[in-house]
């Protein structure tokens, strides 16, 4: 599936009022039970291949939210995904994939 037409199909379920706000916030939510199975998973709960099973829906409820985030600031999921691409090729290029920050 593309990217756009993934992010056409999570609009079909996009409901409510104060988007925006909301797509943010859910991005936020989503990642905090993203890192949940990992804190659990090094803990020693379970296996890697539990942290997998659980992963699977978290990883996406973080892309539903990334979608429709994206949507609401008048972007497509392909132009992010580009955009990312292209910001983490010029970092390896110029021997700047470690360290933090944006302006490297
Ligand atoms: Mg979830």
């Amino acid at each position: 599936m593309e990217l756009n037409e993934y992010q056409k199909k999570c609009l079909n379920t996009w409901i409510g009022g104060e988007k925006l706000i909301r797509s943010f916030l859910g991005v936020c939510g989503e990642a905090g039970e993203l890192s949940e199975g990992a804190k659990k998973y090094l803990r020693g709960d379970f296996d890697v291949e539990e942290l997998k099973k659980r992963s699977i829906g978290e990883l996406g409820d973080v892309l539903y939210y990334v979608s429709v985030c994206a949507h609401e600031l008048g972007l497509t999921l392909e132009e992010v995904g580009k955009f990312n691409n292209e910001k983490l090729a010029k970092r390896f290029a110029e021997g700047k994939i470690r360290g933090d920050g944006d302006k490297r």
